[in-house]
């Protein structure tokens, strides 16, 4: 049995993706598995036609301008939280802003051929650099994490033996450790046009998701341990912040586990695929299968909508 009152830490390395207290890293658990992670879950739940066209066009990359926004932002967040992991005084804005900048322009590398133009409201890459860095300003005005938790980890990894022929994965944002209470917690960052409707945070599989396979992997420890909690902490453009805070339970936990355990299914026959129409999100806006799917925009056309 471990010592309840020690995080199961194994140490540091140059390379941020290594940092592993759980010994969960992807390379630990290799195999020719099927990987399922959070993000189909979730497209499965709004609307399983959106995963069938994920699939059959891998190499798709709906980037946006909130995509680069969100990605540089946690690139600076994760300055701060790796030197404050490894004992180092806190990085300069300076060091931080380099680093968002760093992620934008590999982030735009990425997007290639994407007209800017027919982004939301961003228009040259300075300004998703200025907005960017704006967000972790407004960010660093908050406590960086809650008294009594410290930070252990950051862009963990996990993937880990599910059903059979299926691996769950996940990176989880950054790890918090009580070392009075001998638990962790997790947090995500997201970074928001406006603030989260009220019940958003209630409606993600993400918090039950991770919970479920870090809680079995701490078992397989020898770890005794509740349910992780999740935090999402919220910026939005306007520098409003807000923390969400998911307490998975055992039944939660399960009725996402289904829910995966539908989406495998539906993977490994090709079908059937539902579309779902009445989906708030099934729009030109939300959608990367808007103008392929016979129930996006021709059928909202043909409809009148
Ligand atoms: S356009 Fe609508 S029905 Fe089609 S995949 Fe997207 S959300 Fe589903």
């Amino acid at each position: 049995m471990i010592d309840q009152q020690q995080p199961l830490w194994v140490g540091l390395d140059d390379n941020l993706e290594v940092i592993d207290p759980w010994r969960i890293s992807a390379d630990l658990f290799a195999g020719n598995l099927q990987n399922m992670r959070q993000s189909t879950i979730g497209s499965f739940s709004i609307c399983p036609n959106r995963v069938k066209y994920s699939r059959d066009n891998p190499g798709h990359y709906g980037g946006s301008d909130a995509t680069v926004i969100g990605t540089a932002y946690h690139a600076g967040l994760e300055t701060f939280y790796y030197a404050y992991i490894i004992g180092e005084s806190q990085p300069s804005q300076e060091t931080m802003y380099a680093a968002i900048c760093d992620t934008v322009d590999k982030e735009m590398l990425k997007i290639g051929g994407v007209s800017m133009l027919s982004w939301n409201k961003f228009s040259t890459v300075d300004e998703l650099k200025d907005q960017a860095c704006a967000l972790l300003d407004a960010r660093m005005q908050h406590p960086l994490f809650q008294a009594g938790w410290e930070p252990v980890a950051i862009e963990l990894t996990f993937r880990l033996p599910w059903i059979q022929g299926w691996a769950a994965t996940g990176t989880v944002d950054l790890v918090l450790w009580n070392a009075v209470e001998g638990r962790y917690r997790i947090v995500d960052h997201k970074t928001a046009g406006r603030m989260w409707q009220k019940n958003k945070h209630l409606k993600s599989p993400q918090p039950h998701w991770y919970s479920m396979m870090i809680q079995s992997a701490l078992e397989a420890a020898g770890f005794v341990h509740p349910p992780v909690e999740m935090d999402f902490e919220i910026i939005t453009y306007g520098g409003k912040f807000e923390t969400r805070t998911v307490t998975p339970t055992a039944h939660t936990m399960d009725v996402w586990n289904n829910k995966a355990r539908i989406a495998a299914l539906a993977i490994e026959s090709d079908g059937p695929w539902y579309e779902n129409t009445d989906s708030n999100l099934c729009s030109p806006m939300y959608c990367d299968a808007w103008e392929a799917c016979p129930s996006g925009q021709t059928y909202h056309i043909e409809l009148g909508k």
